[in-house]
């Protein structure tokens, strides 16, 4: 048999969007054939980072599950996973922020919980933006408030993006670092929505993703091939972009992440990614 897994989705730990209950996201998964799923909630904020974050509160107070939560969420997925056991392999993970300035909190949050989670995504939602630290995710009135006007260009956002992607390849998180790079190019959610900036990649673009690549190949990480934004109408590409892929064909390993907050979309850009293989690799 075949392995059909999805490796990225939420719960309704998540305290943002619409979110359906995961034991129901599993049986249907289970129904679309899947035969390996990761439940990768995000993980708690630090309250320290909350503070800081600058941009409107919407984003920093629901971009992570509560802290109270976190030993119910354990426990939910833990029960689950023996439930389903012949049916589906279930890993409990989350989904863990590289947050510049916060990485002993980090490193003592994987030391406190590593040995209870098993399939983890490392991710960037923030980067430095008007005021410090800013979502880069949230809206596209936000995007442009926070991070387009202070760094003058998509490019120049784009390029500070996967400056910090690349800095979290190597940042000391201690032996639980989680081994899957989360939707590199998150950072074109909004790409649509503003027409007069040049969306292409530059060269020193492409060197950065040959850098990241040639860094994730080494430390034989994983990465997180995310249909998302494909269902974003100001984005409407995967994470990252297929031509990023044809362009450097990377050798390191991609895990299908349909990054479902909802049933409806469990299983969706399967077929992208069974394409992927078909013709690329
Ligand atoms: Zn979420
Ligand atoms: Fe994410």
């Amino acid at each position: 048999m075949s392995i059909k897994w999805d490796g990225h989705t939420h719960t309704e730990y998540c305290p943002h969007g619409t979110i359906s209950d995961m034991e129901k996201l599993i049986q249907k998964a289970i129904k679309k054939g899947f035969t390996h799923y990761s439940v990768t909630e995000h993980a708690p904020l630090p309250e320290e980072f909350k503070k800081i974050c600058s941009g409107p509160r919407y984003p920093i107070d629901t971009g992570g599950m509560l802290q109270n939560d976190f030993e119910h969420y354990l426990n939910k997925v833990q029960k689950l996973k023996k439930k389903y056991s012949s049916d589906i392999k279930i890993y409990t993970g989350v989904e863990l922020d590289y947050l510049v300035g916060f990485e002993n909190w980090t490193r003592d949050f994987l030391d406190e919980y590593g040995a209870y989670l098993d399939d983890n995504i490392l991710s960037v939602h923030f980067i430095e933006g008007k005021g410090g630290l800013r979502a880069i995710d949230y809206t596209s009135a936000d995007f442009d408030e926070g991070l387009l006007r202070y760094y003058g260009s998509f490019q120049n956002v784009q390029s500070e993006y996967l400056r910090v992607i690349r800095e979290s390849l190597t940042v000391d998180l201690g032996i639980f670092k989680p081994r899957r790079i989360g939707h590199i190019s998150l950072v074109r959610k909004f790409l649509q929505a503003f027409p007069c900036e040049i969306k292409t990649f530059s060269n020193s673009d492409h060197l950065k993703y040959e850098d990241i690549f040639g860094e994730m190949e080494k430390q034989k990480l994983m990465l997180d091939f995310n249909m998302a934004g494909i269902f974003k109408v100001d984005c409407r590409e995967t994470y990252p972009p297929i031509s990023i892929l044809k362009e450097h064909s990377p050798k390191i390993e991609l895990i299908y992440g349909s990054d479902s907050h909802d049933l409806q979309d469990i299983g969706r850009g399967y077929s992208i990614y069974d394409n992927y293989w078909k013709y690329f690799s």
